[in-house]
């Protein structure tokens, strides 16, 4: 018996085709004989030749071999481990073409889930960096072995756990390839062993760093598989990580589990404060290794800033801050608000935001603990009245549908919604605009320079009653 094959193509076989377009991964899609293929470290408007690693039903992947024919889009990596690195996504597209197309992604799932129309007229400018590196003030590099035995830092390589050494990364802060050079020679002098994880030996897991961009403050956590006295001469290496400029926190945290996640439950300080400090438009914050804490300073203080523009705050009113984290967004409105109420999930991050809102000496906000969808109906109740504003900035699955309801029959003025996937935020904005607000600006603020990490920041204003009864 014949079967028909769907399409003729195979496994290895090498194709030659036009990327015209992206997929949300940034992968560039380009057709061979009418099947789409996806083809990372492609641009738009590349010729390239391409090999095909996976055939599925309608579509298929394949692996860049060649541009032959570069787009005027395309520019020299700057990494020169961009394509196997699993960090960045995008090097190879210019700056000002990446956050283009992070603007039109937001635009486009507004179209299509969100159902609106003609938003290019209320779509601000996309707001890129002017010096797009060196943004990141967190870091985990992975330490192991390469095949020469020598102790290695750097990051996974996509989708698995193979370590591609970089010392140097083009997008963390800069101070950090100093700072495991110190490691990594000490691990070498005193053969202390990196951790594998295939076999649960060693000792090294992880080494993770967080610097204040605003005070220069450094923190060292080593994560370890095993105990601080393991790690022999420790005291030798904290003595010379504190000779360097800045730094202030130097701590092991211990992690004996098989476990992806980085860090384990134990803390210990070995030299120094327990946390830095840092500070994002004239609010300070206390860091310690678990705090949530955003990875660009630089553009949270732009996108809250646009959060704050988006809330047109005169001074008096009451916001609520939905998905609060540790109260960033509510002490950054609290100084132009009458009274800001934060709700987060994360009981250790709420605790965070009453330690900084102390800090700060800001004494008009109040954080609680709970899910936004269960604390937001009985808030209304405790607080005798509606807010006038409502920050939400849920996490990418977007707002619960109770939520949404509670925001329609609470009707504040103004709601200003932070997302960082425009799936769902598309899908939330749909239902809250059905026909009591009305969309009225959008702003994309790159926060994730080089990734397709899409962040963006949107104002909904509420339709009077007599247009809404119309
Ligand atoms: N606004 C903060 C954090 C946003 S991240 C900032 O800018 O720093 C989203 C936050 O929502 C996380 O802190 C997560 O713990 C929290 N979260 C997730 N589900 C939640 C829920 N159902 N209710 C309240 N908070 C939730």
């Amino acid at each position: 018996m014949q079967t028909r094959k769907k399409h003729m193509i195979s496994k290895n076989q090498e194709i030659s085709v036009s990327i015209v377009d992206y997929t949300r991964e940034g992968e560039g899609i380009g057709k061979w004989e009418g099947v789409p293929f996806f083809i990372k470290d492609t641009v738009i408007g590349d010729q390239v030749e391409a090999v095909v690693t996976k055939v599925k039903k309608n579509y298929g992947y394949a692996r860049l071999k060649k541009v032959l024919s570069p787009s005027a889009d395309r520019i020299e990596a700057p990494c020169p481990v961009a394509r196997q690195c699993g960090g960045c996504r995008i090097q190879q597209m210019a700056y000002d073409k990446q956050v283009a197309f992070k603007r039109s992604q937001v635009i486009n799932c507004l179209e299509r889930i969100g159902g609106f129309e003609s938003l290019e007229g209320i779509t601000e400018e996309a707001l890129g960096m002017d010096h797009p590196w060196h943004y990141r003030n967190k870091a985990q590099y992975p330490v192991g072995y390469d095949r020469q035995g020598n102790i290695i830092a750097g990051f996974y390589a996509g989708r698995t756990h193979h370590i591609i050494p970089n010392e140097d990364c083009l997008i963390q802060a800069k101070g950090n390839d100093r700072i495991l050079r110190v490691i990594l020679d000490h691990m070498e002098n005193h053969h202390i062993p990196p951790y594998d994880e295939k076999t649960g030996r060693g000792l090294v897991r992880h080494i993770y760093t967080r610097i204040g961009f605003a005070t220069g403050q450094i923190m060292v956590c080593l994560v370890l598989k095993g105990q601080a006295e393991e790690f022999e001469d420790l005291g030798g290496l904290t003595d010379q990580l504190a000779g360097i400029p800045g730094m202030t926190s130097i701590i092991v945290n211990v992690n004996k589990e098989k476990t992806n996640r980085i860090l384990g439950d134990s803390c210990l300080t070995v030299w120094g404060k327990d946390e830095i400090e840092d500070e994002i438009g004239g609010v300070r914050f206390l860091i310690g290794p678990r705090s949530f804490y955003q990875v660009n300073p630089v553009q949270t203080r732009v996108l809250y800033s646009k959060a704050l523009e988006y809330a047109g705050l005169t001074g008096g009113e009451t916001v609520w801050d939905l998905y609060c984290g540790i109260g960033t967004i509510s002490l950054f409105l609290a100084r132009r608000a009458g009274k800001v109420t934060g709700v987060e999930i994360v009981p250790e991050a709420i605790h965070d935001a009453r330690r900084n809102a102390r800090l700060n000496h800001i004494d008009n906000v109040e954080f609680h603990v709970g899910k936004a969808e269960e604390v937001a109906p009985v808030l209304c109740e405790d607080q005798g009245g509606k807010p006038d504003v409502i920050v939400v900035d849920p996490p990418r699955k977007g707002c619960d549908r109770t939520l949404l309801d509670t925001i329609l029959s609470l009707r504040p003025d103004r709601v200003v919604y932070v997302s960082c996937d425009p799936g769902t935020l598309a899908r939330d904005l749909r239902i809250l605009c059905q026909d009591s607000y009305h969309l009225d600006k959008v702003a994309v603020v790159d926060q994730f320079c080089h990734s397709c990490h899409v962040e963006a920041v949107t104002l909904l204003e509420r339709v009077s009653r007599q247009k809404a009864d119309s």
